[in-house]
C-alpha cells in the first residue's frame, strides 16, 4: 500500500489541471489494473478523465467512492515532498484522498474482487463535482451501500453526518460617477453590497447550524468612482433539507436597498445535506466488524465540510464516508497520514465489502 501510495502522490493531479488528471488517471489505471487484474472504463466528460470498474456480471451491490484530483497545485511536491518519517507519510493531497483510494484498491483486490462491486474514481470532487455528479448519482442508485473513502475525522471516527451547501453570487449593478465631481450621481454598488451581505449574514441560525458566509468580495474599479458593479459569493451550510429550501427561497427574494441599485442572484443548493439517518445501519455493521477484527471501538463524527456521499447519500442510497486515511491536515501545509492505521482501515473496508456484497446477495 505504501509504494501504491507512494506513486499516486508522485504525480500531482490539481482539479484545474485536465493533462495532469489525464496523466494521474493513467496511474490510477496502472496500480488498479495490476491489484484488480481488470483495467478501468475510462469515462470522459468535458475532458475531464473519471475511472470506472464494474465487477463481475450482476447489478452492484456496493459502490466504492474516491476522487484522484487534488487542492494542491503542480510543484506542490517541491514544497510538500512525499516522506515517510516517524510513522507519518506526508505529500501533497495523501490524505484528501490518494491513501483512500489505495485502501479502496486494496481492499477489493483482498476480498477476491467480488462480484457486485463498483470502485468509481472521480476527478473534480474538490470543485463540486459538475462534470461526475449524475455518474456518481447513477452508480449510486440501487446499490445498497455507497462506501466513500474520504479521510476520517478528528481520531480515525467515520463521518456519518454531513452538512449540504449551497453556493451563491449576488451581483449589484449601480451607476458610475466621478466621486469628487458629482458623487450624487451615481449609484453605488460596493454600498448596496454592504447592505446585501449584511442581509446575508442574517440567514444564519447558529440553533440549527445553519451557517451563511459571505466570501470573495470585488466591486469598482477605480479608487475615485463610484462603483458601477460589484459582485460577492456566499457560502451556506445546513444541516437539512427544508433549511437548504429556506435559504434558497430567500437569497433568491434579495431586493435592493440603494435606490437606483440592481440586484441579480445566481446559484442555489450544490451537495444536500448527508442526514444520520442515511448512515446509521451501516455504521452499527462498521461497528460489529471493527470489534471483530480487534480494532479500536469505532466512532462516529458529524462534519461541516460536504463530499460526494452527499450526492450518494441524496440519492438515497445508504451512505458510510471517512472510511479512508486517518491523519489530517486536508488541504493545509500540515496534511499527513498515520501509517500504522493502514492495515486496519483496509481490514474494514474489506470486512465491509464482504459482508454487504457477498453475504448480503438476494
Ligand atoms: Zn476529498
Amino acid at each position: 500500500m505504501l509504494a501504491d501510495i507512494e506513486e499516486l502522490v508522485s504525480c500531482e493531479s490539481p482539479s484545474a489541471d485536465l493533462d495532469a488528471l489525464a496523466a494521474s488517471a493513467d496511474v490510477v489505471a496502472r496500480v488498479g489494473g495490476r491489484l484488480l487484474g481488470a483495467e478501468p472504463e475510462r469515462i470522459v466528460i468535458d475532458s475531464r478523465n473519471h475511472l470506472r470498474w464494474r465487477l463481475g456480471s450482476g447489478p452492484a451491490r456496493v459502490l466504492l467512492l474516491a476522487h484522484h484530483d487534488t487542492v494542491w497545485p503542480l510543484g506542490s511536491l517541491d514544497t510538500h515532498p512525499f516522506t515517510m518519517t516517524g510513522g507519518v507519510l506526508r505529500g501533497p493531497g495523501c490524505f484528501d484522498m490518494k491513501t483512500g483510494l489505495v485502501l479502496a484498491l486494496h481492499a477489493t483486490a483482498a476480498v477476491g474482487v467480488p462480484d457486485g462491486v463498483t470502485i468509481l474514481v472521480t476527478a473534480d470532487e474538490e470543485v463540486g463535482s459538475p462534470t461526475s455528479r449524475t455518474l456518481i448519482e447513477q452508480e449510486a442508485a440501487g446499490c445498497a451501500a455507497a462506501l466513500v473513502l474520504e479521510g476520517a475525522a478528528a481520531g480515525g471516527a467515520l463521518k456519518t453526518e454531513r452538512k449540504g451547501v449551497s453556493l451563491y453570487r449576488i451581483r449589484a449593478e449601480g451607476r458610475a460617477a466621478h466621486a469628487g465631481l458629482e458623487p450624487e450621481r451615481g449609484v453605488n454598488a460596493t454600498v448596496e453590497l454592504a447592505h446585501q451581505i449584511l442581509a446575508v449574514i442574517g440567514l444564519a441560525d447558529p440553533g440549527r447550524g445553519t451557517t451563511a458566509t459571505p466570501t470573495r468580495l470585488a466591486a469598482g474599479h477605480t479608487t475615485n468612482t463610484v462603483p458601477a458593479d460589484g459582485e460577492f459569493a456566499v457560502d451556506v451550510r445546513m444541516w437539512d433539507r427544508a433549511e437548504q429550501d429556506r435559504i434558497d427561497a430567500v437569497m433568491h427574494a434579495l431586493r435592493p436597498a440603494v435606490p437606483g441599485a440592481r440586484l441579480v442572484v445566481s446559484g442555489g443548493p450544490n451537495r444536500p445535506p448527508m442526514a444520520a439517518a442515511s448512515s446509521a445501519d451501516l455504521f452499527a455493521r462498521a461497528a460489529v466488524l471493527a470489534a471483530g477484527l480487534g480494532l479500536p471501538p469505532l466512532r462516529s463524527a458529524a462534519v461541516g465540510g460536504a463530499s460526494d456521499g452527499n450526492f450518494t447519500a441524496g440519492a438515497g442510497t445508504p451512505t458510510l464516508d471517512g472510511l479512508g486515511a486517518v491523519g489530517g491536515g486536508a488541504h493545509a501545509d500540515d496534511e499527513h497520514v498515520l501509517i500504522d492505521a493502514l492495515p486496519g482501515r483496509a481490514a474494514l473496508v474489506a470486512a465491509l465489502l464482504g459482508s454487504i456484497a457477498l453475504h448480503d446477495r438476494g
